[in-house]
């Protein structure tokens, strides 16, 4: 790919220093633009960034977005930027192309990118299908929403290189050209409706990853997702879906405990789905999304199977922590939404103990009901959520509040008897206690190794 403009004499603002920011801005700059970078946040807060900034000669501005941002080609957006601000109104007002940091990065990138995206299970499946071409041997890089940006690695990835991209609504919010060799869509859940003007609105920015591909690219997705199906199945581009719950004439699907690969007219036994590592309904689909992704850029089946059966899964994605008087500890400290805990809870058999809580999304939790009468045994609750969730479930199972983390894992430990499950898999966000899902989970972690 290449850029629409040429970068030797461009102005360009980014907006935002976070990781991604930084790195697009040093992208930019190897490449001969003149940058600016921009971000709200003030200066005493960000004393990395001014670091890294300051390092690479890069005029920059903290604690609020000036005047200068319009003074450009075109800005450049850092997801955590909301595209419904004042000043991006403005700078779509005044005719500035605004681009997301993934579409930036694709116009020097001469390496396939596979883009992986979803509501939930994009982090598992990036490093899933990275693992994979790993394994085959192939030069891979793994970048994205997962914590590395891409403009950190394009340059370097060459022809015979891939890219195995997590890829937010964020990212694709702003793409133009972005063109993916192979995409995927895992699914379709309610989620970052703070961002969005309504679900329509989120679910068309998700299904952009596909907007640039043409006749000979990828294009994989859920077929059990219903608006999935609705929209995908009208792409022009060769169309892959998969299916746990239908045969398939085409792409993969899961038939009585066997995953199987349509290739040509025929189709092929892939594994047997319980020599696959990752347990759950959720982790099949991640896993058979992640074997057609790899297939579709040549990796040989077997590497493929046997990456399966040896990937342990991601930290923090229903992470199993220790085991305690014949209680199982499992940290899904990730689950920051009602779809994610859906899945935890269909993924044990045994009842549990379930903690969760935290800063609400305006969640709908009524997609836990049945589930939570039938195989909670209680439920610990944290956070500011906690009083609502209190309220909603209390009909459904035993409710306890807890006051910290801490306290929620003793009275865990407490309401569990032999056999049970302790899961922490809190349907919400973690900013009114933790940093972040990492450090919540983290915290469980420690505390649950000090029992
Ligand atoms: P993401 O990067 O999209 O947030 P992760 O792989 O980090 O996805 O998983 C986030 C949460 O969602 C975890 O709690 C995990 O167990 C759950 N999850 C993973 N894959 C899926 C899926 N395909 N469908 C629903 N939930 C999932």
């Amino acid at each position: 790919m290449s850029a629409p403009v040429k970068i030797e004499s461009v102005r360009v603002s980014v907006l935002g220093a976070a990781r991604s920011g930084i790195a697009v801005a040093r992208l930019l700059q190897s490449q001969g633009a003149a940058v600016f970078v921009s971000d709200r946040k003030p200066r005493e807060e960000a004393a990395e960034q001014v670091q890294a900034l300051e390092k690479l000669g890069v005029p920059f501005e903290f604690g609020a977005h000036s005047d200068r941002v319009f003074d450009a080609d075109f800005i450049v957006i850092s997801p955590g930027v909301p595209s419904n601000t004042n000043l991006v109104q403005h700078a779509l007002k005044v005719g500035l192309n605004i681009y997301s940091e993934i579409e930036v990065a694709s116009w020097f990138c001469r390496a396939p990118i596979v883009a992986i995206t979803g509501s939930n299970g994009k982090t598992t499946t990036t490093s899933l299908t990275g693992r994979m071409f790993e394994k085959a041997g192939r030069k891979t890089v793994v970048v994205g929403n997962i914590g590395i940006p891409i403009s950190d690695y394009v340059l370097d990835a060459g022809e015979d290189s891939v890219v195995v991209a997590e890829v937010s609504s964020f990212q694709l919010d702003h793409i133009s050209t972005f063109k993916p060799k192979t995409a995927v869509l895992l699914n379709i859940t309610p989620d970052h409706l703070d961002r969005y003007e309504n679900y329509q609105a989120y679910m068309n920015a998700k299904f952009k990853v596909f907007m640039n591909q043409s006749a000979d690219d990828f294009s994989i997705y859920n077929h059990d997702d219903g608006p999935v199906r609705l929209h995908c199945d009208g792409l022009s581009s060769t169309r892959l879906p998969f299916s746990v719950k239908d045969k398939l004439p085409q792409g993969a699907f899961a038939e009585d405990g066997k995953v199987y690969l349509v290739e040509g007219a025929k189709r092929v036994l892939l594994i047997d789905s319980t020599e696959i590592r990752i347990r759950g309904v959720h982790n099949l689909y991640n896993s058979i999304a992640s074997a057609l992704a790899a297939r579709s850029l040549g990796v040989p089946l077997e590497v493929i199977a046997d990456t399966l059966c040896e990937f342990p899964g991601v930290e923090h994605r229903l992470e199993p922590v220790r085991e305690l008087d014949e209680v199982k500890y499992v940290n899904d400290s990730k689950a920051t939404n009602v779809d994610a805990v859906w899945y935890a809870l269909g993924s044990f058999d045994s009842p549990i103990v379930l903690i969760a809580g935290g800063k609400d999304k305006g969640n709908d939790y009524s997609p836990l009901f049945e589930l939570v009468k039938k195989k909670v045994r209680a439920m610990i609750l944290i956070g500011q959520a906690a009083a609502k969730m209190q309220k909603e479930f209390s009909d459904k199972t035993k409710c306890i509040m807890a006051t910290s983390m801490e306290d929620a894992v003793l009275k865990a430990r407490r309401e569990a008897m032999r056999g049970d499950v302790v899961l922490l898999s809190p349907a919400c966000a973690s900013f009114d206690m933790f940093q972040d899902y990492e450090h919540r989970g983290r915290e469980f972690k420690r505390l649950v190794g000090e029992l």
